[in-house]
């Protein structure tokens, strides 16, 4: 076990991060050094089976797929017999090299498997080493994962929302170290982008009042999954204070960003709620800018939510279009460059 302090440095460093991305990444470069395969990836495979995630390392060279990939014959047999025995499984490959496919976990949404290449067999030490690994991998994916949810509801919490907003604005792109690179070219864009909404319960207070708390926890556990239901799984949602949600919408349009927050409204609308019966929410809403900084972002949402509950609630406000209107001013210095605090 001469390997075993410098293992126990990286385990050390590992569990340092906060991040189930970046904590891939880690795993993967603690691995690489340890057994130097010809080519190494953490494989996602969504509920019908098809490949939706792919952090694959091969010559040092970092690379995320995540939309429109496929996988060759071999790692989709390989994957499913993984899937099937829930042991390690291992084939020669026409090039000579050697594949091997482990489980790594199953959650509510995906298969987690991890694939490596390699030119030699994998020693008993090897082999035991990565079961280690992916053991603890899978302890503090939990711990991860919990930590970013709130309780009730089960959204992402507030805490996680700054590291959200922030893997929005730099995605990160193939690199040799999971160094996230500045990507904006979506923002430069006149139309396409992701616009923030802040949501609240009208008239909440009312309801805890007349039915008790507990009742008010039901709306909102209700709430949060009404929410999920119609939001796509590629918008972003979090439970931000007491009655307060925010959504993140990544949309072609405006007009398809506005026509989601009002669909979205009408249908809490229209939902009966046990005992409760009817409620609504208000939401004001602005376009994310990678020039303007999050504080401001979530002050011209407040602003938008609070001329939406002025103007009788039960209606979504955009902050562009109050502008327009003479509603809202922004004050002249308000862009990254120069606002400092
Ligand atoms: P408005 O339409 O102006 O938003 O009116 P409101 O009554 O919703 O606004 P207000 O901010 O006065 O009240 C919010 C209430 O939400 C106060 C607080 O008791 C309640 N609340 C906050 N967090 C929770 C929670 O986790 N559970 C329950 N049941 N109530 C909560
Ligand atoms: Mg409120
Ligand atoms: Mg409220």
């Amino acid at each position: 076990m001469t390997n075993a302090p410098r293992l126990l440095d990286k385990l050390v460093s590992l569990t340092a991060i906060q991040d189930v991305e970046l904590m891939e990444f880690s795993l993967l470069k603690t691995l690489a050094e340890f057994i130097r395969p010809q080519e190494l990836s953490i494989l996602k495979l969504d509920r019908r089976g098809l490949p939706c995630y792919q952090l694959h390392l091969r010559q040092e060279q970092y690379e995320i797929l995540s939309e429109n990939f496929s996988l060759s014959e071999e790692i989709f047999t390989a994957l499913d017999i993984v899937h099937g025995t829930n042991q390690p499984f291992r084939s020669r490959l026409d090039s000579g090299n050697t594949l091997i496919a482990w489980h790594v976990q199953q959650t509510k949404m995906q298969n987690i498997y991890l694939v490596a290449v390699t030119t030699r067999e994998l020693s008993k030490l090897d082999s035991h080493m990565i079961r280690g690994l992916l053991q603890i991998y899978r302890n503090f994916y939990q711990v991860l994962i919990e930590a970013q949810r709130d309780q009730l509801t089960g959204l992402a919490n507030r805490k996680t929302f700054e590291e959200v907003i922030q893997k929005i604005y730099n995605q990160p792109v193939p690199a040799t170290d999971p160094v996230p690179v500045d990507r904006r070219s979506i923002f430069d864009e006149e139309n396409v982008g992701y616009w923030l909404g802040m949501v609240d319960v009208d008239n909440f207070k009312r309801i805890n009042d007349t039915w008790g708390h507990l009742y008010g926890d039901e709306v909102l556990l209700l709430l949060s999954q009404l929410m999920q239901h119609h939001f796509r799984e590629s918008d972003f949602l979090f439970r931000f204070g007491g009655e307060e949600f925010i959504i993140i919408v990544r949309s072609d349009t405006k007009d398809n960003a506005k026509r989601a927050f009002e669909r979205f409204r009408s249908t809490v609308e229209i939902h009966p709620f046990p005992q409760v019966g009817q409620v609504t929410v208000s939401v004001g809403v602005v376009k994310m800018d990678p020039e303007i900084f999050t504080a401001t972002l979530l002050d011209r949402a407040d602003q938008s939510l609070y001329h939406a509950k002025n103007k009788g609630r039960n209606r979504v406000d955009f902050f562009d279009e109050l502008l327009a209107e003479g509603v809202v001013t922004v004050p002249e210095i308000a862009t990254g460059e120069v606002e400092l605090f």
